[in-house]
């Protein structure tokens, strides 16, 4: 489990989950990127249902444009497929539909370079469901589109399930944009070597990322007995760790000064893997991904 803090390379903020006219998106492919452009991202995947854009037919304006698509994969709950982000390749993968979810799970991240699973909380997936299904780097543990439209955007439980269960997965900020309003509302920051599409997807793959909804996360280290955590000026910082129960918070912290720049959490004892969020005056949160006391 990585530390993106400790690695080189440079911070480049993005969106991989987005939606246009291709399929159910309010915008053409080439308006959806001009707004994140117009927002200063660094990076876009266009993700429509079942089916690819090609990078090459659009102007990027100084973006890295990743190819991708949202796929469905059968055996969620209730009858609904899960929903699937497959990023990168040059074709829409194949997904039987007539094998058990593994089966289909792994036929899918066989064909494409990344893949993650959408919305959990929205598709009311449960975890057990998940853990069988192999291949996929992680979930999202935020979806704008889900909470705008829904309510149901975060997926932190789901998330901590599978972690607690072994699985190193990461967690994922996407707005999942169909409409103008959810652009720009919740993002991915990577430390990538290079700008390039296979540095990009490569840092995602080993976790050198996290995630947000408005708060930047400046640094994650060791101080004595201490885990200290830099970010952006918030008001609450929480570390959680494997074990049920377990876990660190600010909230009652005694002579805490707020807003904070900087905060020592005493680390939870004897956890696997520990996570941190941070959260602003305006509720808005940002999660780290899991990674190794040990690490630091
Ligand atoms: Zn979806
Ligand atoms: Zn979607």
């Amino acid at each position: 489990m990585p530390n993106p803090f400790n690695q080189p390379g440079s911070w480049l903020r993005g969106n991989v989950h987005t939606h246009t006219t291709r399929s159910d998106g309010y915008l053409s492919p080439q308006q959806t990127v001009d707004e994140y452009a117009a927002r200063g991202y660094d990076f876009l995947a266009i993700t429509d249902h079942l089916i690819l854009t090609d990078p090459g037919e659009l102007d990027p304006h100084g973006m890295t444009l990743i190819p991708g698509a949202e796929m469905f994969v059968p055996g969620g709950s209730f009858g609904y497929p899960f929903h699937v982000v497959a990023l990168g390749g040059d074709r829409v993968p194949v997904v039987p539909d007539n094998v058990p979810p593994p089966e289909a799970m792994r036929a899918l991240a066989d064909q494409v370079p990344l893949c993650f699973f959408c919305h959990p909380f929205w598709s009311l997936i449960e975890g057990h469901q998940l853990l069988p299904l192999q291949g996929h780097i992680g979930v999202e543990v935020f979806n704008q589109t889900c909470r705008g439209h829904t309510g149901r955007g975060g997926s932190e439980s789901t998330w901590d399930f599978l972690l607690a269960h072994g699985q190193p997965m990461w967690g994922l900020a996407v707005d999942d944009a169909h409409q103008p309003g959810d652009i720009g509302q919740a993002w991915i920051v990577a430390k990538s070597e290079s700008r390039s599409p296979e540095a990009l997807l490569d840092a995602l793959r080993v976790g050198h990322f996290y995630s947000s909804i408005g708060p930047e996360l400046r640094g994650l280290r060791r101080h004595g007995e201490n885990l200290l955590v830099q970010c952006s000026p918030c008001e609450q910082a929480v570390v959680l760790g494997a074990m049920a129960g377990s876990g660190r918070a600010s909230y009652y912290m005694p002579g805490l000064q707020r807003p904070f720049e900087e905060i020592l959490l005493p680390f939870p004892s004897s956890d696997a893997w520990l996570r941190v969020e941070i959260i602003d005056e305006k509720g808005r949160k940002a999660w780290s991904n899991p990674f190794r006391p040990e690490e630091l």
